[in-house]
């Protein structure tokens, strides 16, 4: 018989992560259909070795060059080649021997591996939304350049893109993020301005990285998702709209040219996203738990609180206005979150803070890549500045 799923040979980017650590999972679950090919992983070199040793890829890069050497010597009885640094990231990005990448690095850093990965003609499954929000018109316009096709992982985008299939060339009205309005839900300025990062990581619905945990309890996640729907499915802005659903069953929606709304389902879990997205056009079965309509509480939907959480109105902003505008608030975000997390500043001075700077940076309305990465270092620059980081 021939293999009707040839293996798929997975290059993991941020394999330490959250979602790569997932993605580890399920490629464990299905060893005649995928195998890590490459891992990579910023500082975390402990689970590096754990990961190389478990799933012998090919190649493993550690982003913080210090620890080469213990990854090196843990690594020395294998044939499991060793890179370091961030243009070692960009190198591997290019090479030939993986078929598919799943960018799972948090933030702007994912930006040029997996622009590499699409320049390099392959298939990347995106899990990095920061990448999409800082320069979606040309990862967009390179991945049809060179045939690529971009698969989201993000559970809403995964959602669209499931609804999407079959439907051709039939028009989308618009799409509905869904979003679970995070810990903070209800919450009002008096009690945001004193809640600690401790507070701020317990995601009600999802176990997820420090800086995903912080921007969905700010909303800015949701926000940098409305962009991210915009460049993935070639969308108006105002073809983008979000819903707050508390119990996160539903991941989005779309609604079609004649009022006809498709939702994708299922219970909260990064792992069936992951896995839809590494196995498609296929799905595959697993023993993940499924939603039992009969015991559930129900589905509710409200408007997001947009007087409170300003982070929302500030990225509509952005993805109305587009040029680098997004690319700033992005940089300004990160600074923020780095900001909070480190107690550095409150929960409400995040906003001020992308707000001020994204007035500041002067605009461009069609940046090249060089000016989106200089208009990253401007707005990381000046955030940092402000709350002299
Ligand atoms: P995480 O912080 O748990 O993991 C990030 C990974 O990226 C780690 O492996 C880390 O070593 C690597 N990394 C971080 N900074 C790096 C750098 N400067 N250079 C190279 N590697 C670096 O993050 P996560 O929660 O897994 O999220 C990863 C991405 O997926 C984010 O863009 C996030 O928005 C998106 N995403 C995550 C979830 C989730 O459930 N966690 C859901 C949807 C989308
Ligand atoms: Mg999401």
């Amino acid at each position: 018989m021939t293999n009707e799923f040839p293996i798929k040979r997975i290059a993991l980017f941020g394999s330490t992560g959250s979602v790569g650590t997932q993605a580890l999972e399920v490629i464990a679950a299905h060893p005649d259909k995928f195998c890590a090919e490459i891992l990579t992983a910023r500082a975390n070199d402990e689970l590096l070795i754990e990961q190389a040793l478990k799933f012998k890829p090919n190649i493993v890069v550690i982003g913080d060059e210090r620890k080469y050497g213990n990854v090196k010597n843990a690594l020395a009885s294998s044939d499991i080649k060793v890179f370091a640094g961030d243009k070692a990231l960009e190198e591997v990005a290019a090479m030939d021997c993986y078929d598919l990448m799943l960018a799972a690095i948090v933030g702007y850093a994912g930006l040029r591996p997996t622009l590499q990965a699409i320049t390099n003609g392959k298939t990347v499954a995106l899990a990095n939304k920061e990448t999409m929000v800082v320069a979606g018109d040309i990862i967009m316009e390179k991945a049809v350049e060179n045939r690529v096709p971009i698969i989201p992982v993000d559970s809403e985008h995964s959602a669209i893109f499931q609804c999407l299939v079959g439907e051709g060339r039939n028009r989308i009205e618009k799409v509905i993020l869904t979003a679970s309005g995070g810990p903070f839900l209800g919450r009002k300025p008096n009690y945001l301005v004193n809640v600690k990062r401790e507070h701020a990581l317990q995601h009600p619905n999802w176990s997820m990285g420090v800086k995903i945990s912080i921007d969905s309890a700010t909303l800015m996640n949701k926000g940098l998702e409305m962009i991210e729907a915009k460049w993935l499915f070639n969308l108006k802005p105002e073809q983008v709209d979000v819903v707050i659903h508390p119990q996160s069953i539903i991941h989005s929606m779309v609604q079609f040219e004649d009022g006809s709304i498709k939702a994708q389902m299922g219970l909260p879990d990064m792992k069936l996203p992951i896995q839809y997205a590494m196995a498609f056009p296929r799905r595959i079965p697993n023993k993940f738990p499924r939603f039992d309509f009969q015991r559930a509480t129900n589905l509710s939907f409200e408007e997001p609180d947009v007087k409170t959480f300003r982070n929302l109105v500030l990225a509509k902003e952005a993805l109305f206005k587009g040029g680098n505008l997004p690319c700033v608030m992005n940089a300004a975000n990160e600074i923020a979150v780095y900001a909070f997390v480190h107690n550095r500043i409150n929960f409400l001075d995040m906003t001020d803070l992308i707000e001020k700077t994204m007035d500041k940076i002067p605009f461009i309305e069609k940046p090249s890549l060089e000016e989106y990465f200089e208009s990253d270092g401007e707005a990381r620059t000046f955030a940092a500045d402000l709350i002299k980081l």
